[in-house]
């Protein structure tokens, strides 16, 4: 047994080495942003990672803007406007709380590509992430919220891969190329790290999908999971949010709504707060 974990342990040593030259020869600059990252046990650090300035920093990231408008409900609604003023709303619930600072990957109406909100969340520090969407579907019945995770085998289910298709085509709206080394070196760090992260970005989702289910009609009951490449944050966890589908003639007006608006955005923060708890909840039982 022993020779068993002394192999495994020289496998995974060999696996960082590996990954870290790796890193080194395709993006130098990802190795200054990783290298203070990458745990090397098996127990998650990025759930439990202090918080900076004594407060755990959130990254709320309000989907597309700019060039990129998201879809467009009937009426004419744009996905990018109603996503914004929701972050907003959650960054100010949020702001009260003496533990968490919210932060957004935008505050203005500006396109960012996918990539580039990952790596503001990490060059922030952020110990969350939380991409915010309002969708379109090509059947206009479709309503209800959803929550989806990281997967780097396939998709949970065809709406998973259709939104998760739609959203990752931000960037060629934009004209992004998204270079094939992302691609490598995404991979050997989902070998690495990504399967904690994964595990804390469902248990994100859980409870995000407990604070909406009171309040709203949800799409899917279970965090579904999808290759999103704006969840792609190696440690740290990370959802992204469909608050309605802005295409559903019915929601298109409640999402133009203030107060529903403020609905939404309480049910995500109390979400996140809760996410929190959990964590400090186990933390103190490990430790
Ligand atoms: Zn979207």
């Amino acid at each position: 047994m022993k020779k068993l974990a002394s192999l495994k342990q020289l496998i995974n040593r060999r696996q960082l080495l590996f990954s870290g030259l790796a890193l080194a020869v395709l993006s130098p600059r990802a190795v200054l942003a990783e290298e203070s990252r990458i745990p090397v046990s098996r127990h998650n650090k990025a759930a439990a990672k202090a918080p900076k300035n004594g407060k755990f920093i959130v990254m709320l990231d309000p989907g597309h803007g700019g060039i990129d408008s998201g879809a467009i409900g009937e009426e004419g609604s744009m996905e990018k406007h109603v996503v914004l003023e929701i972050a907003n709303t959650v960054r100010q619930l949020l702001s009260s709380h003496p533990h968490i600072e919210a932060r957004l990957t935008r505050d203005t109406d500006n396109f960012i590509p996918l990539y580039q909100r990952v790596e503001i969340a990490q060059q922030h520090g952020a110990s969350l992430f939380m991409s915010i969407h309002a969708d379109g579907y090509t059947d206009p019945s479709a309503r209800g919220a959803s929550v989806f995770a990281l997967s780097n085998r396939g998709a949970s289910s065809a709406m998973a891969r259709y939104l998760s298709d739609r959203e990752n085509a931000a960037d060629a709206v934009g004209g992004v190329k998204v270079q094939q080394k992302d691609q490598y070196l995404q991979q050997i760090l989902f070998d690495l790290v990504q399967t904690d992260t994964i595990k804390n970005s469902l248990t994100l989702g859980k409870h995000v999908l407990d604070t909406i289910r009171p309040i709203h009609h949800l799409h899917s009951q279970h965090t579904e999971q999808a290759a999103f490449a704006v969840l792609k944050s190696p440690s740290i966890p990370s959802v992204l949010v469909e608050t309605s589908f802005i295409t559903n003639p019915n929601e298109e007006q409640l999402l133009g709504t203030t107060a529903f608006r403020k609905k939404i955005a309480t049910a995500i923060s109390s979400g996140i707060i809760n996410f929190y708890n959990e964590q400090q909840r186990h933390n103190r039982r490990v430790s």
